[in-house]
């Protein structure tokens, strides 16, 4: 059965609770509820309106493992090979930011573009997934991921690091839904409304069961981690009072304002 799943902050307590979203209605859970195999939740706890509440970024990773050049339009455009295995690197937790929070544009970089992403989210621990598992039995579910990058820091830097972990460089939601096959999305990312990027999981060169498989032999993966699968060909500046929007098809769409570092 599919769950939305979201994070947000109680207006009255000030405390950040995760939640079950139902026909427009946070019903707030204990995390033990989201991350463990827990019984169907209690639909008579009060429930707060969706429009009442403010969504924060739906996981607190431990870490965010990135696939680079997973497109083959999108490795074209930056004028790079196909890698011959998934091209990996991390965003800090540090990064996250929720639906509706801002993306600073740092000073040092005159070059910010957004990467719209397939997000997994881990749902419980996996190491060394077998051959004989099904990696997606590890996924809590999917959301949006905005992969933001300074690219002419990338292009500076043999590492990615720099480019990649700016705060805010990580916009992550606005929810979790559970229950989908991600064999086949529509990934889409738009500025200011009008369309930017736009590609389907299907056309993954490496396909998220493998990429779970493939990352938990090298890392633990703990609930809450994400899994950012690659951009889709378009990608593009963001400037000083842009809106960005990254919708992922069945999933929602990631709406995050832009703005120069003050
Ligand atoms: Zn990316």
């Amino acid at each position: 059965m599919s769950k939305t799943i979201c994070r947000f902050l109680s207006q009255t307590t000030g405390a950040a609770s995760y939640g079950l979203i139902k026909d427009g209605t946070v019903f707030p859970v204990p995390p033990t509820q989201i991350f463990d195999a827990a019984p169907a939740p209690v639909w008579s706890v009060e429930g707060l309106a969706l429009s009442d509440v403010k969504l924060l970024a739906p996981v607190t990773p431990s870490k965010i493992v990135c696939v680079g050049r997973n497109y083959r339009e999108h490795a074209a455009e930056l004028g790079n090979p196909m890698p011959d295995a998934p091209l990996l690197f991390l965003k800090p937790p540090s990064a996250v930011v929720g639906h509706g929070d801002a993306i600073e544009l740092p000073s040092v970089s005159s070059r910010v573009e957004h990467e719209g992403e397939l997000g997994v989210v881990i749902g419980r621990r996996a190491r060394f997934i077998s051959d004989s598992e099904n990696p997606l039995d590890y996924a809590l579910g999917y959301t949006c991921v905005n992969d933001v990058t300074a690219r002419d820091l990338q292009r500076q830097d043999v590492q990615f690091t720099r480019a990649k972990s700016f705060d805010t460089f990580c916009p992550v939601g606005p929810y979790i839904v559970s229950g989908l096959d991600p064999l086949d999305l529509q990934v889409e990312t738009r500025v200011n409304g009008e369309t930017r990027q736009r590609g389907r999981t299907a056309a993954l060169a490496f396909p998220v069961a493998y990429l779970i498989r493939y990352i938990s032999h090298i890392m633990t993966l703990e609930p809450g981690d994400v899994i950012s699968t690659g951009t889709p060909a378009g990608v593009g500046p963001l400037s000083d009072g842009d809106v960005c929007e990254v919708e992922v098809e069945n999933v929602g769409t990631l709406r995050n304002t832009v703005r120069a570092r003050k």
